[in-house]
């Protein structure tokens, strides 16, 4: 299906320039489809506004013409969350890349919607601060509000929702709005703030975010503990948490992705399950941590426990440990990468880890195991061929039983990559009885069911386009 002229003159004349929508191939395939196994769908049209005007304009136009919008970040969410299956207008916010202040009095920063984590990251730090929420990708802001996303430092300050004080968002049809405020904390009627933060594009488009920063600790300290086996991994990561350790971090890796890593990267770690764990704060607080590490890590039989003190092989650590999705990538070459995400009450964790991991020995698959375990949050990485049915038939009932597992103990089917496509019939199971509200304030929100049409809630049936398939089922091939 190609873009009407009536509908990219519409759309030249909301953002002002006609070079800023574009219909060409490069253009059209970029906004696709995302690093995952969900496949490929071209929007009709990419449009790059500018400001929160544009937005406005842009959605106003897409009202008028029934148009479906996709919002697009920097397009690293896991659940085919940015493919347009409907086509219409991906709308990619990348040029919205202004931090618009800083301010080390309020321990705030106000940025456009596509600044990246990173180049926040860089102007925080001439202040001495931080935004503590670090998914690995380079993700932008507006795409980590929209999936609530989270990372290795949740455990000590929070996902996303924790750390956005306010924002502006224009609704369908064009309207904008603010919600929160800059004071730290609110109790301002419905928390439409929270809502809108983890709405995966379906119900606005956010166009600015106020963000909570943090003080850099005076000193951090990486710990490697290596162990026998990755259920006594598991264990050790949450009697750390439970310790009361003011740990920022505690991350979990299997010798698979250990050694797919070392592969990758040309690290020589220790190919056994590993924890790396951060210890950040004043001198002896860190070295109290320490010490508590290393009591819970011999209780474990842990083999050993290595603590990495200098700044730049601290670096290097994590960054090995944020390469972990493409080290696993690398190893399945061909392949689409499939991460499950389940999370589960921190008692359950050592137990959910064991069943995932039984569960792909007995299928003779290939996956390795990363996770939040600070957080009880695990993921599987799976690597699929998408035209393989039978491989694909495979990984689906895999991950519906993990995540019927996860359900069983209290937990969820997504700890932070959210539900894009591939997790729609997983919220159904989890929160069956809660999805008609949800599609009540989706209708609210967008009458029309223009954004995002497909993600978070399953299709109306009187949509007619053909969607790619998800997992779990999802959605019709
Ligand atoms: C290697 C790797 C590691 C990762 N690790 C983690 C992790 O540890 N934790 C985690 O939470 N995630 C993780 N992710 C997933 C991903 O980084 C997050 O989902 C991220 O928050 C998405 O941001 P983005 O800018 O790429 O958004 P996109 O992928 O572009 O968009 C994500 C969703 O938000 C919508 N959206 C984007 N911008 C806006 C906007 N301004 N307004 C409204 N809706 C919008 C889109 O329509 C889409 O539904 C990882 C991804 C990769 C590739």
């Amino acid at each position: 299906m190609s873009v009407s002229p009536a509908l990219a003159d519409a759309l030249a004349q909301a953002v002002g320039d006609p070079s800023r929508v574009a219909t060409g191939d490069s253009h059209l395939d970029l906004h696709a489809s995302d690093i995952t196994f969900h496949r490929p769908h071209r929007p009709d049209v990419v449009v790059y506004p500018l400001t929160t005007g544009e937005v406005a304009a842009v959605l106003a136009v897409a009202a008028e013409f029934r148009a479906p919008v996709t919002p697009f970040g920097a397009g690293s969410s896991l659940e085919g969350h940015v493919i347009p299956i409907a086509g219409g207008i991906s709308l990619d916010l990348t040029r919205m890349d202004r931090i618009l202040s800083v301010s080390p009095a309020d321990l705030t920063a106000t940025v456009q919607a596509g600044v990246t984590r990173s180049a926040l990251e860089r102007a925080t730090g001439d202040h001495g601060l931080f935004f503590p929420v670090d998914p690995g990708a380079d993700a932008t802001l507006g795409g980590m509000a929209a999936t609530n996303a989270a990372g290795t430092t949740t455990v000590r300050y929070g996902k996303m929702r924790a750390n956005v004080l306010a924002c502006q968002a224009v609704l369908p049809g064009g309207r904008i709005v603010r919600t929160g405020s800059s004071a730290p904390k609110t109790s301002a009627g419905y928390d439409l703030l929270g809502l809108l933060i983890g709405s995966e594009g379906t119900l606005a488009v956010i166009t600015e975010l106020t963000l909570r920063l943090q003080g850099l600790p005076e000193h951090a300290v990486a710990l490697r503990v290596s162990f026998g086996d990755v259920e006594a991994a598991a264990r050790a990561a949450t009697t750390i948490v439970a310790a009361g350790t003011g740990v920022t971090r505690v991350e979990l890796l299997d010798a698979w992705t250990i050694a797919a890593i070392n592969a990758h990267r040309g690290t020589d770690l220790p190919p056994v399950p590993t924890l790396l764990v951060e210890a950040a704060g004043g001198e002896t607080a860190v070295a109290s941590d320490i010490e508590s590490i290393h009591e819970v890590a011999a209780a474990e039989a842990a083999i050993d426990v290595v603590v990495v003190r200098d700044p730049t092989e601290r670096a290097r650590l994590w960054a090995a440990r944020h390469a972990s999705a493409y080290a696993s990538a690398a190893a399945a070459p061909g392949k689409r990468s499939r991460s499950t995400d389940i999370c589960v009450p921190l008692s359950e964790l050592a137990a959910a880890v064991s069943f995932a991991r039984a569960e792909v020995e007995r299928r003779g698959l290939v996956a390795g195991i990363v996770g939040h375990a600070g957080d009880g949050n695990v993921h599987l990485s799976l690597h699929v061929d998408p035209d393989d049915p039978d491989e694909l038939a495979s990984s689906d009932e895999l991950v519906d039983l993990l995540v019927t597992d996860a359900l069983a103990r209290g937990g969820t089917c997504t700890g932070e990559h959210g539900i894009g496509l591939g997790k729609v019939a997983a919220l159904e199971l989890e929160h069956g009885d809660l999805v008609p509200l949800m599609r009540g304030i989706k209708t609210l929100f967008d009458p029309h069911g223009i954004m995002n049409p497909g993600k978070v809630l399953r299709l109306p049936e009187s949509d007619t386009f053909v969607s790619p398939r998800g997992s779990l089922g999802t959605t019709t091939a």
